[in-house]
């Protein structure tokens, strides 16, 4: 969400007349959009912040955007301006008068914007969470949530293509439960499908407790619907999944993944897995390696938890942060290991490759993304950037598929 809040900034600056300066010493104004889901990134951000303040030889007016703007407790001096993510629709008159704006105004819809499209289209489709996850800030810094009606967001989707754009990724912290006058999330898809023919469409991130499994069947009835889930699992101990408040079993998750692969056996799924939740246990952390080790992940991304203000489970005594640690290592060399297995079995597979750019030191080298959101390398002298192709993996460079195309699809 925090670069689509970038791609929002930039769009609404750039409609305006605003150019993109080429260095932070040639700009007037310098905007840092800080995301505050995890600590080193909020940390990260503010040292960033820091040093725009202390390197930068002229005046310049400093804003502080995203989730840090509302979660970070003293603002920095220096920083003229903080507009968090819902108020972006007011950011040229928050500009304008200097003001800051750190309170919930507006409804924090985007919709009316024209969003800077490349060759993927980034579009939200709903705004903030209800879930309250006990490790998450989400649902206190972006609000409830809200689903935009399906007419804004064909309408948005409208005014943002361009003749580069050949996939739209449809977002929202939890698109599953997208619900707008009794329109649901996989009515949605359908109609961008048949909106938006010949266009891929995504869709990102799947909540386990409201995933319908329709949106497999239509992924195997349409090429257009990419072949990818990204379905957070979080652990694989019920005992942790009931601390963390994310309402599913490991039983509920494993047999929705089993399902979706025997729709389409293809399918690539990601996840995102958590280490040391506070009271997370030896044998809860074996049980999530036991769960990374069955159902076999395409890739995951793994985190170390880390106390977040107003969330629940920061009022439970956590393990040590060593701990912590071993324990993400640990789970990060498994699932090392099961990546570059299947990714290793693509070899002799035909990949659907849409192809997003060249290779800056490799003439007739490009790189692309399958439908299963894999990056793979298309080699081959007529490949041609914003086409899609059926590429033969013959060779995997590092983790990365590589073939040569067989046909334009
Ligand atoms: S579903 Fe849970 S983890 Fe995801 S944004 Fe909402 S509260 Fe956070």
């Amino acid at each position: 969400m925090n670069d689509y809040d970038s791609l929002v900034i930039e769009s609404i600056l750039l409609s305006e007349g605003y150019e993109k300066a080429l260095s932070i010493d040639d700009a007037s104004l310098v905007i840092v959009n800080g995301c505050s889901v995890r600590k080193h990134a909020e940390d990260r951000a503010m040292g960033f912040l820091s040093s725009v303040r202390k390197e930068s030889r002229q005046e310049k007016k400093i804003v502080l955007a995203g989730c840090l703007a509302r979660s970070v407790k003293n603002i920095p001096d220096f920083v003229d301006i903080a507009v968090p993510p819902t108020e972006y629709k007011n950011l040229l008159e928050i500009l304008r008068n200097n003001r800051n704006s750190v309170e919930i105004k507006s409804e924090g819809d985007y919709t009316g914007i024209s969003i800077k499209s490349g060759i993927t289209l980034l579009i939200s489709i709903s705004k903030g969470c209800d879930n309250f996850c006990s490790y998450c800030i989400v649902p206190f810094l972006r609000g409830k949530e809200i689903s935009f009606s399906s007419e804004s967001i064909i309408e948005q989707i409208k005014k943002s293509v361009n003749e580069n754009t050949r996939e739209i990724l449809l977002m929202g912290q939890n698109v599953n439960s997208y619900i707008y006058k009794g329109l649901d999330f996989t009515s949605l898809v359908s109609m961008v499908l048949s909106e938006f023919k010949g266009m891929r469409v995504r869709f990102v991130t799947s909540h386990p407790k409201d995933f319908s499994i329709k949106l497999i069947e239509i992924m195997s009835d349409n090429k257009y619907l990419c072949s990818h889930l990204h379905f957070p699992l979080q652990s694989g101990s019920d005992r942790m999944l009931s601390l963390m408040h994310r309402k599913y079993t490991l039983k509920e998750f494993k047999s929705l993944v089993e399902l979706s692969r025997t729709i389409l056996p293809d399918i690539a799924i990601t996840t995102d897995v958590m280490v040391g939740l506070p009271k997370e246990s030896k044998d809860d952390f074996n049980e999530t390696l036991n769960a990374l080790r069955d159902i076999r992940f395409d890739d995951a991304f793994m985190y170390k938890y880390s106390s977040r203000r107003f969330t629940l489970s920061r009022y439970i005594d956590s393990p040590s942060s060593d701990e912590g640690l071993s324990r993400l290592k640990e789970l990060i060399d498994i699932q090392k290991k099961i990546k570059k297995e299947k990714i290793t079995a693509l070899k002799g597979k035909l990949l659907n490759v849409l192809v997003e750019r060249k290779s800056k030191n490799r003439d007739t080298e490009y790189y692309g993304r399958d439908s299963g959101n894999r990056n793979v390398i298309v080699k081959g002298k007529s490949v041609e950037k914003g086409k899609t192709y059926n590429v033969r993996i013959n060779e995997i460079c590092g983790l990365t598929p590589t073939g040569e195309k067989t046909e334009e699809k």
